[in-house]
């Protein structure tokens, strides 16, 4: 088994009720996949590229309470793990702010590590 990893960054907008004043930040994301090697990939690159540049787009430059329920790093690393797990094998999802060293790290639900 081998571990990939691709990272990307946003820039986005929310407001929560402990900060509720409307700031933004610039988000650090790393999606990670585990699976057995085939033909030299655990995924192609230019799939999973398609799959996570999809989601930065959806969230780069935008108002993020819209989009996901209360948006702090930890929900948001759940958003992108839901819309990412169809299209390669996910293992990790890891959001966070650069500028404060603060995130959260997804590994799914729990009854799918059990299994793992
Ligand atoms: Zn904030």
């Amino acid at each position: 088994m081998i571990e990939i990893f691709k990272r990307f960054t946003f820039e986005a907008a929310h407001q929560l009720s402990d900060y509720p004043e409307i700031h933004g930040h610039s988000y650090s994301v790393e999606v990670r996949c585990q699976g057995p090697v085939r033909d030299g990939y655990v995924i192609r690159e230019d799939v999973m590229c398609a799959a996570v540049d999809n989601v930065r787009q959806q969230l780069d430059h935008r108002m993020l309470n819209p989009i996901i329920e209360t948006p702090t790093s930890e929900n948001i690393a759940v958003w992108i793990w839901e819309q990412l797990v169809d299209h390669m094998p996910l293992s990790e999802v890891r959001v966070w702010r650069e500028s404060v060293g603060f995130g959260a790290i997804y590994r799914g639900p729990a009854e799918d590590r059990k299994t793992a």
